[in-house]
């Protein structure tokens, strides 16, 4: 076919494997670190029944962009609407990264980083996280030349770890370089930890934000780029036309209103008790080696053989997300509702019995 004609760095380039892609037979989903049940509102219908649809959406939906800005304590001007955080990560690299430079990121980490440079033909430098996941600091600033953009998820995808402390080192070493991209796709669940009261302080940093972890809406694609006008103007301009469809700002509208903060607020805090007991039970089961202690919905979880877990609780439709590419024998797992954390702790128990239990749990 007329694949061939397209650009050669694309031809070769894997696709990623997102949590749904990778597909399953499963009844319990805790891959993808979504809030484990639907956050609807009723009155959303009636809302969306009187949307003009007919009508392409606002480019950058004003009512959204106040309540966000509010919500998120900074100026309107300093706020973009995209589709979802993924889209905000994209729009950085492609507006900062001429062709031959470089992106940087510190694994094991978020893999969109690297896939969306990879798109357009930019390099990725990677400096490892230190064995106590903390950033590299005099590494990265080795490894700064030709570095455009340089990313940091915190918390972070997949150790659940923060690196708040060292962002502001992070900040100066870049200065006049580079822009630093915090991703906060994680921040509700431990929100202290955010970097947007330094936007004023700093030109060059940016934050990526999105409503698909707690705030339950991973449906609606919406997320934020948080950053100093001009780089939020820069951004307007290679933003596609009508990126945010009406019925997710209609719907994104109502989740920022002040009685759903507050029960987004209320539905964190339960998970991360959930989060809690889940962690507890892990710890007393022999095959877990270590759990590493999350700031975030979902804990990474090293097993003597991560592998053999992955597979058995699979077969038993239970998908969690495998990182042995990542990190020896880890298994990511998203906190979900009550009982379908007490089945993986059920199944990871009868993993232990003696094979005859083993073939029963199979069948
Ligand atoms: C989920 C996630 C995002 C963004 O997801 P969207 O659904 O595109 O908003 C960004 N960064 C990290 C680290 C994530 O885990």
């Amino acid at each position: 076919m007329a694949i061939y004609l397209a650009r050669k760095t694309i031809q070769s380039l894997k696709p990623y494997l997102s949590a749904r892609k990778i597909g399953g037979v499963g009844t319990i989903w805790l891959n993808a670190n979504e809030y484990p049940t639907q956050n609807n509102d009723v009155y959303w219908a009636s809302e969306l029944q009187t949307a003009a649809l007919n009508r392409y959406p606002e480019p950058q939906p004003e009512m959204l962009i106040k309540r966000y800005a509010d919500y998120a304590n900074v100026l309107p001007e300093c706020v973009l609407v995209t589709r979802g955080g993924d889209e905000g990560i994209e729009l950085v690299i492609r507006g900062f990264c001429e062709n031959d430079e470089a992106i940087l990121c510190c694994p094991p980490t978020y893999g969109m980083y690297k896939i969306s440079a990879d798109t357009f033909g930019i390099a990725t430098k990677s400096v490892a996280l230190t064995t106590t996941h903390c950033l590299d600091i005099p590494a990265i600033a080795r490894a700064l030349d030709g570095v455009k953009v340089v990313f940091v998820c915190n918390p972070n995808n997949p150790t659940g770890t923060c690196v708040t402390e060292q962002i502001i080192e992070l900040l100066n070493i870049t200065a006049k370089r580079a822009i630093v991209v915090i991703d906060e796709a994680y921040i509700e669940f431990c929100g202290e930890q955010t970097m947007a009261k330094y936007l004023a302080q700093f030109e060059h940093l940016v934050i990526i934000r999105t409503l698909s972890k707690a705030f339950a809406l991973a449906g609606i694609r919406v997320g934020f780029v948080l950053a100093n006008p001009p780089i939020i103007k820069l951004l307007q301009t290679i933003i596609a036309p009508y990126p945010i469809p009406t019925p997710s700002a209609v719907i994104a509208n109502l989740a920022l209103s002040a009685p759903a903060i507050h029960q987004m607020h209320a539905n964190v805090a339960k998970l991360l008790d959930e989060k809690n007991e889940f962690v507890r039970q892990l710890k007393q089961l022999p095959q877990v080696v270590n759990v590493i202690e999350s700031m975030t919905n979902f804990v990474l979880v090293e097993f003597e053989d991560g592998p053999v877990v992955f597979d058995a609780l699979w077969q038993l439709g239970i998908i969690l997300r495998n990182q042995h590419h990542l990190c020896n024998n880890c298994i990511r797992i998203t906190i979900g509702s009550k009982s379908h954390n007490d089945c993986v702790i059920k199944a990871l128990k009868a993993l232990n019995k003696p094979k005859t239990f083993n073939s029963q749990i199979k069948g």
